[in-house]
């Protein structure tokens, strides 16, 4: 692990920006130390600063390849830091790649997946948690996903660790000055002053943990499984969450035998949903190995629901089923079939378990489980908006608030109390990239795609 360097290859790096196939404009972008031999190899010039300037992009013998718009940011004041030349053209595979040829033979190389950003994070035009908004703005597909990165992207969230290292860092300056002259003891006033900081540092970082988790869960999501008795309607549930017919539903028990898995969206919040072979005693080898998988599916999910009939009530074969659930994974009952005669309220015994009432085939109840799955997988709506987060930011925050956890119990030793503080420190700044191993790095850029 080491603190970033800037990067000091002088490679100049082209790709084409926008997405493959066909489109009204393309733009190939390149980057690097001195376009200037580029810039007049294709355009003749290199374009005036900041300026949209008409241009043809030439071959070899001065013949055009497209025409189009040039632009040109000098370094620093653009994307990555260096000097970058923007080629906006006609947006077909084949001029593009004509164009891009161009800029490879005078002396570019293809970059690879993120390089444009990696070079912005590593000249000090973004940091780590920004340049990880970059690709998931990119990639998010809902609205509250893309506002929530946009969020992250300005700086929203690296603003709030920032503050928190500041904190970190005066904190540390009190107390290691006690270090180096131990003669020296606190008084009264820094001693209050240190637990005020370190009583707001704590709590700081307990809201930018539950921000960020609420933004992690936009970004992955959460695992839901649906258990339950065969013939329950754990295929029709799946299929009216899903809002078309995505598993097999049948009066035969014992239809769904393998894993059915249905990404869906409530609110903007993906849920991964995965329907389970029903959990019963069964001589059939092949349903067997669906009801093992469907042990070990509930066993990697974040909540799991199980799936009772309303008009049998809670039976003995549920109780069963409920006491083989993992211990350790939250549950919530949804009594379905309420459609049926004889599916009355009082059927619906829950054991003081959370519950909920469906029908699958009218779609009764179903808005109201859908909020019921956003409170159970620890979704609130936020007042000021998630920030984009990924589970590495939620661990690097856990991470920090153990340690200041441990400063706490450690009040009575200068020494340790520091160490915990620096610890704490570098936890956070992992997040903005201060201190990042390579190989993390290496994995966060090649997640990108090819020109961002
Ligand atoms: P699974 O084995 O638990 O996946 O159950 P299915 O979804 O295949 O449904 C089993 C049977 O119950 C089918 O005949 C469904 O049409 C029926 N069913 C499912 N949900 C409901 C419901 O809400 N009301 C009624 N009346 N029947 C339902």
């Amino acid at each position: 692990m080491r603190a970033k360097v800037p990067p000091s290859s002088a490679d100049t790096i082209a790709a084409i920006a926008t997405a493959q196939g066909r489109g009204g404009i393309g733009v190939i972008r390149v980057s690097g130390q001195n376009l200037d031999t580029l810039a007049r190899g294709i355009l003749g010039k290199l374009p005036a600063a900041r300026y949209a300037s008409y241009c043809k992009f030439m071959d070899e013998q001065g013949d055009t390849l497209d025409q189009g718009v040039a632009l040109f940011f000098p370094a620093p004041h653009s994307y990555t830091g260096e000097n970058v030349l923007e080629l906006q053209g006609h947006g077909g595979t084949a001029v593009l790649q004509l164009v891009l040829q161009r800029c490879l033979d005078l002396g570019a190389r293809l970059a690879q997946p993120g390089e444009f950003t990696r070079r912005a994070f590593l000249n000090d035009k973004l940091d780590l948690a920004q340049a990880e908004s970059v690709a998931d703005l990119i990639e998010a597909n809902s609205a509250e996903a893309a506002r929530s990165a946009m969020r992250s992207l300005r700086g929203e969230f690296s603003a709030a660790i920032r503050i928190m290292v500041d904190e970190l860092i005066y904190l540390r300056m009190l107390v290691e000055a006690m270090l180096d002259f131990p003669e020296e003891q606190l008084d009264g006033a820094d001693t209050e002053r240190r637990d005020v900081l370190l009583h707001s540092v704590r709590a700081r970082l307990q809201h930018t943990l539950d921000t960020a988790k609420q933004g992690s869960l936009l970004r992955e999501g959460a695992h839901v499984a649906i258990a339950g008795q065969p013939n329950v309607g754990k295929s029709s549930l799946l299929n009216r969450l899903a809002g078309e017919e995505v598993a097999l539903v049948s009066d035969i028990p014992g239809t769904t035998r393998d894993v059915i898995r249905q990404a869906i969206q409530i609110n903007g919040v993906p849920l991964h949903i995965q329907d389970t072979a029903g959990l019963r005693e069964s001589d059939d080898a092949v349903e067997r190995m669906g009801i093992a998988r469907a042990h070990q599916t509930m066993h990697r999910a974040d909540l799991i629901l199980l799936l009772l009939d309303a008009s049998q009530g809670l039976t003995t074969q549920d109780e069963a089923i409920l006491a083989g659930l993992p211990a350790d994974i939250p549950r919530l009952l949804v009594y379905n079939k309420t459609d049926l005669p004889g599916a009355g309220v009082a059927a619906s015994a829950s054991g003081g378990l959370p519950s909920v009432r469906v029908s699958a085939r009218t779609g009764a109840g179903i808005d109201e489980l859908r909020g019921r799955l956003l409170e159970a997988v620890g979704w609130h709506a936020q007042e000021s908006g998630a920030f984009m987060a990924r589970e590495r930011h939620v661990r690097a925050l856990v991470q920090a608030q153990t340690h200041l956890a441990q400063a706490q119990a450690q009040l009575g030793s200068a020494e340790l109390f520091a160490e915990e503080l620096r610890l704490a420190q570098h936890a956070l700044e992992e997040i903005t990239g201060e201190f990042t191993p390579d190989d993390l790095l290496g994995e966060i850029f090649s997640r990108f795609c090819i020109g961002k």
